[in-house]
């Protein structure tokens, strides 16, 4: 199998001349800038954002790049990863086209596949959430563009099988997006140190999770560097702030102090398994590689319900394809979690 960008990039994106803006015309020091029709005076606010952002977020690429153990030319930033994937479907699928994503996974695949009007092949995981590799490769047609993979999976929360993932990037011609929204509780399991050995990964990774900055909204996608280049042709201009890239910079500083958080929360998690696992009602709980636990219970709207009466909202799957009669419960602080058990324990 070859893979070639050329032969699965859209048309009208191999013809496209991109935006240049003033900032990408332009680089460097200079003693006045008259180039943006900016505000010269200022800002109506303590902080002065009156000038654009860097488009490309040079010095913050660096930055990840030296945490991530890649270049910087294999980055790219966006609002959140939603962006990206969004980047993937106007780059890569026009109308005839489809995609292979395989539930229960994230949702989001599927509403910006029908938002850019895209096809979308199902093929269910496995009883036991692992990739259906024979299957998959099996519905691959000569329209197929992107296969998605989240590892760890929401909302199942296991990680997918190394090998299942080789298997499908060596035999599929298309782009492969490796979805680790929640690798930083999954150990070094991050598919990161492949990307050399496959053209047609993208691995996609946001500072939403662990990383405690979901509110800022950054989002990375990092693959081969002609991908990003295309990625960088089409995205808007600025897309990311001034705000973020100079708030991220600064939390780019407190790894540890994430690091902290993650051991944390997978402390968290583990007690959590323990207690939830003596109540009665309780039928099955997923083992989980992220900062969530899926939960089977004999009634999980009734119990979803529940838990709002009391003040908690869990995320309700009862009617997700595989997930049926399942809650996911996101792994709080311990006072948090400390209340959830003793609400549980007053159900019955
Ligand atoms: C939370 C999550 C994301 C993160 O999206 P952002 O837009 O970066 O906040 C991406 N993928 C999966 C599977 C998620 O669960």
């Amino acid at each position: 199998m070859t893979f070639s960008l050329d032969n699965i990039l859209r048309d009208n994106i191999k013809r496209l001349t991109p935006y240049s803006s003033a900032r990408s015309e332009f680089k460097g020091d200079a003693k006045i800038f008259l180039d943006a029709n900016e505000n010269s005076f200022g800002s109506p606010l303590d902080v002065n954002y009156n000038r654009y952002p860097d488009p490309l977020q040079l010095i913050l690429k660096e930055k990840i790049a030296e945490i991530k153990k890649v270049k910087s030319q294999n980055i790219f930033l966006g609002n959140g990863s939603d962006e990206a994937i969004d980047l993937l479907f106007r780059s890569f699928c026009s109308v005839d086209d489809n995609v292979i994503i395989c539930p229960p996974t994230y949702g989001m695949y599927e509403v910006l596949a029908n938002i850019n009007d895209v096809k979308i092949i199902e093929v269910l995981l496995k009883e036991d959430f692992e990739l259906n590799v024979d299957a998959v490769l099996a519905a691959v047609n000569q329209n197929t563009k992107l296969i998605f993979i989240c590892s760890p999976n929401n909302p199942t929360g296991n990680l997918i099988d190394k090998n299942s993932v080789k298997k499908i990037l060596e035999n599929f011609n298309g782009i492969v997006v490796l979805d680790e929204a929640y690798i930083d509780f999954a150990g070094d399991a991050s598919f990161i140190c492949e990307l050399k050995n496959y053209p047609n990964l993208v691995i996609l990774q946001t500072f939403s999770k662990a990383w405690g900055l979901a509110g800022l909204r950054l989002g990375m996608a990092f693959a081969d560097e002609k991908i990003i280049a295309i990625f960088n042709k089409v995205k808007m201009p600025y897309n990311i702030s001034e705000v973020t890239q100079s708030l991220l910079i600064k939390a780019l500083e407190q790894k540890t102090k994430v690091d902290d958080f993650i051991k944390i929360t997978i402390f968290e998690r583990e007690k959590l398994i323990a207690e939830i696992s003596k109540l009665k009602f309780v039928e099955k709980i997923y083992p989980s590689k992220a900062n969530f636990i899926l939960v089977r219970v004999t009634n999980a709207n009734a119990l979803y319900d529940y838990l709002v009466k009391q003040g908690i909202i869990v995320r309700n799957r009862n009617n997700v394809i595989l997930c049926e009669g399942c809650l996911r419960i996101t792994i709080g602080t311990e006072a948090e979690n400390q209340e959830l058990l003793e609400a549980l324990k007053k159900y019955n």
